[in-house]
């Protein structure tokens, strides 16, 4: 079995199964609770915040800790957009972005907020005199992905910053595909507000972050208790967290080794198929990407039919992100990269991990071949 969806979601390391399961066991009080066995879930709460914002080059009280990149999207783009109301209701975004930011974006659309959709070029890169010209007095956010979960394609994020440097305008970034991928350095970075989830690095579902500059204006999205200094309430997921940084501790320290491992799988994965001669084309950038997305062009063969042999031989991929994979509605993103063309009808996103090997990558390209050659024939019939 081959699983090559790994931008959908990893599986989750062994050694963070092992964590939440002693945490979930061993230390289950409230860290709001002033008694010992509050105090002691604390200690491991306060130790993983730690951990995080070391790693992610973070000051502790910039680490919130959210249901996941969903959550931590919402919270930033509504909690700035509405804060800032009074300044300005016009907001930047790209045509690009997940559907936890495309769709909160629509929602305040319709609250009579007017939204700039930025358009991409053939690989997925913004065009920065587009944004240069969108942002007016008016403007109180921008919202651009720093990879796109898709494509895998990098945007250029100190550019963008830097069109905001003499401007009134917070920038958030869904980070989310970039973990483990490329270094982040939030205190190096110029941007105000920052997404993570677990689940894309090895941790559990249901649990992520948003990272929030020290001095940021910020309104929480969650009302209730006063966790997460009163700017998310409700229980910690003490467990899940503790998961979270002993899954980013872990990619952490194989990044470097793992980034080449993927490199060398993308480069193996496209000159094999190459060399069986299968028509396809990339779609994203060679230069700007990370090494964990490649989303390729057949022109021989609609999307369903291509996914439906590539499970028969044991091979999980998908078209795109995983929120549309399970209709047949067409890829955003290859849409604001080709038009309403039919490449957008025949590409399958594969994305692998450092636990891919090239074996895998070589049963792919055999299988895509035998698929090509049956094709071929049943052409010449
Ligand atoms: N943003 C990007 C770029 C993603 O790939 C995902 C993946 O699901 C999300 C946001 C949503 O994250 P979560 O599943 O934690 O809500």
């Amino acid at each position: 079995k081959v699983y090559a969806d790994y931008a959908a979601t990893t599986p989750v390391k062994p050694i963070v199964t092992e964590r939440i399961t002693e945490i979930l066991t061993n230390h289950y009080g409230n860290p709001s609770s002033i008694h010992s066995i509050g105090r002691d879930g604390r200690k491991y709460l306060d130790q993983s915040r730690r951990e995080i914002a070391t790693i992610l080059g973070a000051n502790v009280n910039e680490v919130i800790f959210t249901s996941g990149a969903t959550e931590a999207n919402n919270t930033a783009i509504k909690s700035v957009a509405r804060m800032n109301k009074s300044k300005g209701k016009h907001i930047i975004t790209s045509r690009i972005e997940h559907h936890s930011v495309l769709n909160v974006f629509e929602e305040l659309e319709h609250e009579g907020f007017n939204v700039t959709y930025l358009n991409v070029n053939h690989e997925g890169i913004i065009d920065l005199e587009e944004l240069k010209h969108a942002l007016t007095n008016e403007t109180t956010l921008v919202s651009i992905m720093l990879v796109n979960n898709e494509v895998g394609t990098v945007q250029p994020l100190f550019e963008i910053a830097e069109l905001l440097e003499d401007k009134d305008v917070m920038f958030h970034v869904d980070a989310v595909q970039a973990i483990g991928h490329m270094k982040i350095e939030f205190k190096e970075l110029p941007v105000d507000m920052l997404s993570i989830t677990a689940h894309k690095f090895g941790g559990p579902k249901g649990i992520g972050a948003l990272l929030v500059k020290q001095g940021t204006q910020f309104m929480p999205y969650i009302h209730g208790g006063e966790q997460e200094l009163k700017r998310r309430a409700g229980t910690e997921n003490v467990p899940y967290i503790c998961g979270m940084a002993t899954a980013l501790k872990d990619t952490y320290e194989h990044m470097d080794q793992n980034n080449i491992h993927l490199m060398k799988l993308k480069e193996q994965f496209l000159v094999g198929l190459e060399e069986n001669a299968i028509p396809f084309e990339l779609n994203g950038s060679m230069v700007n990407t990370t090494g964990h997305i490649t989303n390729l062009y057949f022109p021989f063969i609609e999307v369903e039919t291509m996914l439906t042999l590539l499970d028969m031989s044991d091979i999980y991929v998908s078209s795109g992100s995983a929120c549309t994979a399970g209709s047949t509605l067409p890829s955003h993103v290859l849409e604001a990269m080709f038009g309403k063309d039919n490449r957008i009808k025949q590409s399958i996103r594969f994305s692998f991990n450092a636990v891919t090997t090239e074996e895998e990558v070589q049963y792919m390209i055999a299988t895509i071949t035998k698929i090509y050659q049956q094709f071929k024939e049943e052409e010449n019939e």
